[in-house]
């Protein structure tokens, strides 16, 4: 699997993408951790965005036999590169590990599910689809959001990473290909499928240590006349709502729209429009096309690009503030757990997201202060969360069990999530939404 990594480099980025890759861990452990240097554009990490200690892999839920066997942490260290302004998580952990078997699976939430049908829908009228067009979607999922093209008639691929999601995809009748996409891969796939009308990237930018490697895989994917969608997760609003939950070791960068063109721009991409969705939070979908057919710019990229620098995204200064406010979040979940155990209320979690592993582990917090935490996905039931050992029971258990609290780790699905656990205000309880604010309602 290394190898094919290695390979996956793009061939002109030089000796700074080679050395690059020093940093990077194998199976068989650490290589030389010597320099990290910016995937990007191979200066030299000498600033901290923000140190959250060590954290275990946050999908890596654990079953009860291995609860007494060791486990492995991983610097959760984001640097800020001061030359290319990338925020980055060094591949401390290459992508192959954490992707070839995945447990998330997209379907799992209605509100994601919706979120896919919107968009299908748009891009399909948009781009006027029919039956003699492709569209590719990398890191397909379990076809959450292509079942919407193949139910307009749309002909698809699905490119995805983890062999057991892209089977379920294609027991769906959705055609996937299980590959991690790189500059070698991208070429393939369109030599075997054809170059795609749309290529869709829903939540994978952020999700790649070979971000150079990824983006030629984009180009090569694409018609010449083609569009390239991505979303991802905006760094101008982790930082504002301070989601620092957000970085995990899935998330090897956290993207601006200055950094996002920058990293297209190695692939001769340019970026023609921007749209800011709700998702994860706060995102950013851009719309980026082969710089022959770019056309002209919208006036939704300067107005992006402006927020940006006004926010102080746009120097290195502009970073500096965010570990303080990740502090004041875990003084006050902490506060508020401990002073719930003090005076004898029961205090359990809603849904087991990887975001809530780094919230978790970096507070320190155990089933002394959350008894449990509960989730739909029947593939998380009967498990325990990493390095926590938080067990995972079905939703239903908070129904019996009537705690004075449910803490709610998926908060960037607050208003659904709101609705779903009404019910606990029969008997009194109520929820605890932990960032960018304790609250409690
Ligand atoms: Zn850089």
């Amino acid at each position: 699997m290394a190898m094919r990594h290695l390979a996956s480099v793009s061939p002109g980025a030089g000796r700074g993408r080679l050395s690059a890759l020093t940093g990077v861990c194998s199976k068989s452990g650490y290589l030389r951790m010597t320099t990290a240097v910016c995937r990007l554009c191979a200066a030299e990490l000498t600033e901290t965005f923000v140190d959250l200690g060590m954290s275990p892999l946050c999908e890596s839920y654990l079953p009860a036999e291995r609860l007494d066997s060791a486990e492995t942490f991983y610097p959760l260290h984001v640097r800020l590169c001061s030359s290319c302004l990338l925020v980055q998580l060094p591949a401390y952990v290459p992508g192959e590990d954490i992707f070839s078997d995945y447990a998330y699976f997209s379907s799992y939430s209605d509100s994601w599910v919706a979120h896919a049908k919107r968009y299908a829908d748009t891009m399909a009228e948009q781009l006027g689809l029919g039956p003699d067009s492709l569209v590719t979607e990398v890191a397909s999922n379990d076809g959450y959001l292509l079942q919407h093209f193949v139910a307009r008639g749309i002909p698809v691929l699905g490119v995805e990473p983890a062999a057991n999601i892209a089977e379920v995809a294609r027991s769906r009748g959705i055609r996937t290909e299980n590959e991690f996409l790189g500059a070698e891969t991208g070429a393939a796939l369109a030599a075997k499928h054809g170059r795609a009308d749309l290529v869709a990237g829903n939540n994978v930018y952020a999700h790649v240590p070979d971000l150079v490697g990824f983006t030629a895989g984009l180009a090569a994917l694409v018609k010449p006349e083609g569009l390239v969608t991505l979303e991802f997760p905006h760094l101008l609003r982790l930082i504002e709502r301070r989601q620092y939950d957000t970085i995990y070791h899935e998330h090897y960068q956290y993207l601006s729209l200055l950094t996002a063109q920058r990293a297209l721009a190695t692939a001769g991409l340019v970026v023609v429009d921007v749209e800011e969705l709700s998702t994860h939070g706060g995102s950013l979908r851009v719309h980026a096309r082969h710089g022959a057919a770019a056309g002209e710019t919208s006036s939704n990229v300067k107005s992006v690009l402006e927020a940006e620098a006004e926010a102080g995204l746009h120097t290195v200064e502009g970073h500096k503030g965010f570990a303080e406010a990740v502090f004041d979040i875990k003084r006050d979940l902490l506060d508020f757990l401990l002073t719930a155990r003090a005076e004898g209320k029961r205090v359990v979690g809603y849904g087991a997201p990887g975001k809530g592993n780094t919230l978790l582990n970096h507070c320190g917090i155990r089933a002394d202060l959350l008894e449990y935490t509960v989730d739909r996905s029947p593939h998380k039931q009967g498990m325990f969360l990493p390095g926590t050992h938080i067990p995972i029971h079905a939703p239903e258990r908070i129904a019996q069990d009537r705690p004075d609290y449910v803490l709610v780790l998926p908060w960037n699905l607050r208003t659904e999530l709101s609705a779903q656990l009404a019910y606990v205000r029969e008997w009194g309880g109520r929820l605890v939404f932990p960032i960018p604010d304790l609250e409690v309602v």
